[in-house]
């Protein structure tokens, strides 16, 4: 197929003109055909956004005030012609940049990896089956199947529509959803008038139906006037712009703290210029935390990484914060607290009840009445309830490599299974019963209609299938083997309740025949009643077994979970109960939930944790009811109808595999299994990254701290400087930056799943926090200063006491890095001290470069240091383990006064 010119008016054209100069069969492309044309055509992708570029990047971590003072510095020391000093400064200058290069990177690279987690699929037909596709690989021809809730992947011209509305914001700026029909328009109707065809990147808001593509990628209508859709994340939340805000504030007390020591070094203590203004500005970088944004950007990419790897892909940064303060959990049932492996186990009529050997979708099991197998083929009302089902279904099994796939929905999917082990042929039954129209099954209705008529003749009917409660609502009879006969109500009901105690989903379908010219399916078919009821299906759906154990989990964490589900209450308690989620408060449906005012529902979602048949505008107020009572909640979601509630939860999860794209796309989180146990996973993740976000600040407040406190006392005290201004920095590069970094690896604490929520309005700068940093930091100068003050009463050479100070000050950092491990736990066990290998790693390197820095002679020359004696380490070990031993029995005193951090 050649391509067609861009502007091919293909709204104005036959939907079959289309197809012939597509060059596309009713059976889709096939495979063959739809991969040469991926490649003449190229991947249906939009161009991306420009990305700044490497070199950028690196200049970019130049761009810094601080770096200017540095600079400032160089150039001074170069005016002055020390040239050690230049070439040090600038050295720190250079590696501090590539540090922040390589770190900014790989934050960067695992948030995009994420983003191509969540590439869009389409629902192709090739070679006449349906299949699933990743939307990048559609050409020209495809038919593709919508349905609400999906983004549309190409631009479609529409072939078959059912009360389809399109939601075209993005491209037109309307924000009312379009009528879609599959009649041309007239060649110079405007894009919003061309309701036969369905553009990329619009949002299918309700009903249903079938397309072909005609152009993709950067050829559709939104490709060509813009890129990407939708914004590009930036590497930021709340917390963290506190946090720069903090910094930035930090920065300007320091600075000015530098200028003061520097004008009265200079002028009251009679310092040398060029050595007070070096002194004040290494002062200034040793003081200022300028490592603490990176470190907590790369804190939050590796959180996000590991929830990734435990399969829930944050879509919205701030999401990691609000996950460790989520108080309250609400969850869908089927499929996520359950596998979403549905069996069909038993079919009741008016007057029999039938058992269903088997499991999963394999279609392999047999009949049984009272025990004895039967044929149901024997079994009149049987095979019609069994017909209905297959053809009131949009689900297909495949058998491919001796394993039976399902492509669509689990529940029609295990109809679709029980039908097959009756013997019937889904391919020929909907030959010999040609579908006219179909009501798609919605949740906020609850049921699917489909119209048919008999391949030879007129005679037409419909069928019903969905829950219970709705289908016998509208049923006037019901079918027994002895004919039609009037409904008995109370006896459905029972038998309902019987098959729901067992925590089985209840599904009912019933018949009706219409006219013969009746050739459309509208809601009123069915709510007009007269129905003939045929039968009920309980399908088990078992709880995960991960499920169960996270709901304990969560309990023991103080967050409350609560079960939403669109299923029968009675189905919904038992399952309840298996999954150990609170019943004691009852479980109230949908209809009572209508009768519920705002405020009554304040109070009921308290005391009640399960909610039966609800539809999703009763997830959105419960939402609401729930925050009302200051909860945070976080909450699932995978219908259309549910991106409001979503949108409204701290923290909207989508599900990856059944969900569609309006709720992916207005989620904070979205679960690639599907799996509840996953939510727990991302709270616990959630967790550590904020415990892991406040050890970073605690770790380098002090180090920072201690550094600096040194010097001014030094100045204030006109005394000798125990450290000099490179060694300063020298020790701000190798400590500060680098040893912090290992804390972004933190795994998560034991017991963190075992603490109530954290109060979502606690600051990270906490009473606590600003004690620990101003105790670590004393201790650090005290050590330090100390040590040097001890070394020159011996009368050694200056350069001496300095290297000693020196590491005195780093050996100190380093014991306090392992105090840092646990913000209170203590550390003095196997797994506190050995159970981080990247606090091992950067020790061992901390080691090397500190030998280095003592020891080589071009580093002596550097840093004018010395080789100091075993009796100075002896000291320097001591200093650190006393430091060490403080925090530790700071932590135990804090710990027993139960101080809320
Ligand atoms: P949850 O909301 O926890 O995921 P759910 O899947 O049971 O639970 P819905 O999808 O709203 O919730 O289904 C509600 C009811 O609608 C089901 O109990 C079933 O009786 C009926 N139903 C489900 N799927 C279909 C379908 N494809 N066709 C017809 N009826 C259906």
């Amino acid at each position: 197929m050649n391509p067609s010119p861009p502007d091919t008016p293909w709204h104005s054209q036959d939907t079959q003109q289309v197809l012939t100069s597509l060059e596309v069969s009713d059976r889709g492309l096939g495979a063959d055909e739809a991969r040469q044309r991926l490649e003449r055509f190229g991947p249906n992708r939009l161009p991306q956004p420009e990305r700044t570029g490497p070199l950028k990047r690196f200049l970019l971590q130049f761009h810094n005030v601080l770096i200017y003072i540095l600079i400032a510095a160089a150039a001074g020391t170069a005016f002055l012609q020390h040239w050690v000093d230049t070439g040090v400064i600038l050295g720190v200058v250079l590696i501090n940049a590539v540090i922040g290069f390589i770190q900014e990177g790989k934050a960067e690279q695992a948030l995009d990896a994420i983003r191509n987690m969540l590439s869009p699929k389409a629902m192709a037909l090739r070679d006449g089956q349906r299949r699933t596709v990743p939307a990048e690989e559609l050409v020209p021809g495809d038919i593709v199947y919508l349905q609400a809730g999906d983004r549309v992947p190409a631009d479609l011209r529409l072939l078959r529509t059912h009360n389809m509305r399109i939601d075209e914001a993005v491209l037109t700026g309307e924000s009312v959803a379009v009528d879609k029909k599959t009649e041309p328009v007239e060649e110079a109707a405007d894009l919003g008038d061309r309701t036969g065809m369905a553009f990329y990147g619009t949002l299918v808001a309700f009903g249903q139906g079938r397309g072909v593509v005609v152009t993709t990628g950067a050829d559709t209508q939104i490709g060509r006037i813009s890129t990407m859709l939708g914004e590009v994340e930036t590497l930021t939340t709340p917390l963290l712009r506190d946090i720069a805000i903090f910094g930035r504030w930090l920065s300007v007390v320091i600075i000015a703290l530098a200028g003061f020591t520097f004008a009265f070094g200079y002028w009251l203590r009679d310092y040398d210029l060029m050595e007070t203004f070096l002194a004040a500005v290494s002062l200034a970088v040793a003081a200022i935390p300028e490592g603490l944004p990176a470190i907590m950007t790369i804190t939050l990419a590796i959180g996000v990484q590991r929830m990734a790897a435990r399969n829930a892909i944050i879509r919205r940064l701030p999401a990691v914060e609000t996950l460790g303060s989520v108080t309250t959990i609400c969850s869908d049932k089927t499929g996520t607290l359950t596998r979403n492996e549905m069996t069909v186990k038993s079919m009741v009529t008016a007057d029999q009840t039938f058992e269903i050997g088997g499991v999963g979708y394999e279609p392999h099991g047999g009949f049984a009445l009272d025990g004895q197998d039967i044929n149901p083929d024997e079994q009149p009302v049987l095979a019609e309830a069994l017909r209905g089902i297959l053809l009131c279904n949009d689900a297909e099994l495949q058998q491919q490599e001796g394993q039976w796939k399902l492509e669509g929905d689990p529940t029609e999917g295990s109809l679709v299974t029980a039908a097959l082990k009756a013997g019937l042929n889904q391919k020929q039954l909907n030959e010999f019963f040609p579908r006219d129209d179909v009501i798609p099954f919605e949740s906020s209705y609850k049921f699917m209609a489909t119209l048919h008529h008999h391949h030879e003749n007129q005679h037409r009917f419909l069928y019903l299938k969905g829950a219970p409660e709705r289908v016998l609502a509208v049923c006037a009879q019901e079918r027994t083997s002895d004919g039609d006969r009037e409904i008995d109500q109370d006896r459905w009901q029972q038998q309902m309740e019987t098959i729901a105690a067992r925590g089985q989903r209840l599904l009912a379908v019933a018949t009706k025949e219409v006219e013969t010219d009746h050739n459309a399916l509208e809601f009123s078919d069915i709510e007009d009643g007269g129905l003939t009821m045929l039968a009920l299906c309980g399908i088990i759906d078992p709880p995960r077994d991960e499920a169960i154990e996270a709901v304990q989990q969560c309990r023991e964490a103080g967050i409350d979970v609560k079960m939403i589900t669109g299923d029968h209450g009675v189905t919904a308690k038992a399952i309840a109960e298996e999954l150990n989620i609170q019943t004691a408060g009852g479980v109230v449906t949908g209809q009572q939930l209508e009768q519920t005012s705002d405020e009554e529902m304040v109070q009921m979602v308290r005391e009640v944790d399960v909610f039966a048949r609800a539809t999703p505008e009763h997830k959105l107020r419960l939402v609401r009811a729930i925050q009302a009572n200051r909860q945070v909640v976080a909450m699932t979601g995978d219908g259309v109808n549910d991106a409001p509630a979503l949108k409204r939860a701290d923290v909207g999860i989508a599900m990856g595999i059944k969900g569609t794209e309006a709720t992916k796309e207005v989620a904070e989180m979205v679960l690639a299994d599907d799996n509840f146990a996953s939510i727990a996973h991302a709270v616990e993740e959630g967790r550590t990254v904020y415990d892991n976000l406040r050890k970073a600040i605690l770790f380098l407040l002090p180090t920072n701290g201690g550094q600096a406190f040194t010097i001014v006392a030094a100045i204030m005290l006109g005394l000798t400087l125990p450290l000099t201004p490179v060694q300063v920095l020298w020790v701000n590069m190798v400590t500060a930056v680098t040893l912090a970094l290992a804390l972004a690896f933190e795994p998560t604490e034991p017991g963190v799943m075992k603490r109530p929520p954290r109060p979502p309005e606690t600051p990270i700068i906490t009473g606590f926090l600003i004690w620990r940093v101003v105790f670590v930091s004393a201790l650090l100068v005290a050590g330090t200063f100390g040590h040097f003050l001890w070394m020159e009463r011996q009368e050694v050479a200056v350069e001496v006491a300095r290297t000693v100070a020196i590491n005195t000050l780093v050996m100190g950092q380093l014991f306090y890095l392992f105090n840092s491990r646990y913000i209170l736990e203590p550390v003095c066990n196997r797994e506190g001290l050995l159970g981080s290998r990247p606090v091992l790693i950067a020790i061992g390197v901390l080691i090397v470069l500190q030998g280095l820095f003592t020891y080589a002679p071009p580093a002596q020359f550097l840093f004018g240091t010395a080789p100091i004696g075993l009796e100075d380490w002896g000291r320097i070990l001591a200093f650190g383990l006393l430091l060490f031993v403080l925090v530790e029995v700071e932590k135990a005193l804090f710990k027993s006064r139960q101080t809320r951090l």
